[in-house]
Parts: C-alpha cells; sequence; structure tokens
C-alpha cells in the first residue's frame, strides 16, 4: 500500500489515494502534493514578464 498522501485541489484537504483519486470531501480531484518545478518556473516567468514590460515601456516612452 502505498503511503502517499494526496491533496485535493478543489478544497485543499489530504487524502488517502484511492481507486478513483477522488476527494472524499469535495469530490474534488486528488493530486500528488509536492509541488512541481514548473510552479516554481512560473513564479519567475511572471516577474521576467513583469521586468520585460517594464524595461520595453522605458525604452518606447
Ligand atoms: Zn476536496
Amino acid at each position: 500500500m502505498t503511503k502517499y498522501l494526496l491533496k485535493c485541489v478543489e478544497c485543499k484537504k489530504y487524502g488517502l489515494p484511492n481507486d478513483k483519486l477522488k476527494c472524499r470531501y469535495c469530490g474534488g480531484r486528488l493530486a500528488n502534493p509536492k509541488p512541481p518545478k514548473f510552479s516554481l518556473t512560473d513564479k519567475w516567468a511572471k516577474y521576467r514578464i513583469i521586468y520585460f514590460k517594464e524595461e520595453f515601456e522605458k525604452k518606447f516612452e
């Protein structure tokens, strides 16, 4: 049996994995709670976009 706890993407509660990976609280999808790497990338990408936007505006003012 797996020891992993999964986290509901809807209500953010933790639950044990079941056949359908369905949250027993709200019926939402259970997913691995470990933050995927790309979320960090996304976070920085957001800052990069803001940065480039500012740079862009400076150049074309
Ligand atoms: Zn849920």
